[in-house]
């Protein structure tokens, strides 16, 4: 369904996600190459990056097609980071269409983004994943709630692997269809999901994580189903879920 990104390495501009590189999320958004479930992206887009002028990342997000935006394009020229992502959506039926329902969410320095769907029934009943944590989810879109329960792990101080695993594991076990590929922000580390959807890492001079290649250049992985990605300054390692 969706498609998103991300970057961990040297400072780069937002455009290298989007505009920049031949199958950015502005092409995939309208022909994305791989896509297992929907054909186009066109419900909103939402880009995160972290700024040395403040503590919490900088958002951007929209309910209109990422093409429609005529302002972004210089947005992402001059907003550089050393930590990106950027994501665009395409809503699963029954889910709001609106700024609050796009990713990427973020609470603290952390910023989440989530390609798939969750039955929320399942997701409400499941009582580890989101019930009991204190937070309120910021909509009442399946991605949302997912972002509030890893969250709140966080703000317990559990590691952002451990969150991310437990979330997608326990979430998993409540609704076995559920599609959990999520992309999680840190400022200084990245964690990523494959779980029913396609996850590609590119890593030269620093990591590039997205659900499809950006680009033809060689280098480009494509990570095993049900595994993560934890990507950070001392390198990337992969493991099953
Ligand atoms: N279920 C989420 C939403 O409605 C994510 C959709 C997707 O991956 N396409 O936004």
């Amino acid at each position: 369904m969706c498609r998103h990104a991300a970057w961990l390495g040297p400072s780069r501009p937002l455009s290298s996600l989007i505009g920049e590189p031949e199958h950015g999320l502005l092409r995939q958004a309208y022909a994305p190459r791989l896509q297992r479930y929907g054909t186009v992206n066109a419900d909103g887009f939402g880009v995160g990056w972290y700024d040395a002028a403040r503590a919490e990342p900088v958002r951007y997000r929209r309910s209109v097609p990422i093409w429609a935006d005529a302002n972004l394009p210089g947005i992402a020229d001059v907003a550089r980071s050393g930590c990106l992502l950027a994501a665009v959506r395409s809503a699963t039926i029954g889910m709001p269409i609106e700024e609050s329902a796009t990713a990427p969410f973020s609470d603290g320095r952390w910023l989440l983004s989530h390609n798939g769907r969750v039955d929320r029934v399942a997701v409400a009943g499941n009582g580890v994943a989101v019930a009991g944590n204190g937070m309120d989810p910021e909509s009442p879109c399946d991605s949302a709630w997912l972002a509030s329960a890893v969250f709140a792990r966080l703000r317990a101080g559990m590691p952002v692997a451990d969150a991310v695993a437990q979330v997608v594991t326990e979430t998993a076990r409540a609704d076995p269809a559920a599609r959990l590929n999520l992309l999680v922000c840190g400022g200084s580390e990245i964690v990523a999901t494959a779980w029913g959807d396609t996850l590609f890492t590119h890593v030269h001079e620093g990591v590039l994580l997205a659900s499809e290649p950006l680009d033809g250049r060689p280098g480009w992985r494509a990570v095993d189903d049900r595994t993560l990605v934890l990507a950070s300054p001392d390198g990337v390692s992969v493991t099953r879920i």
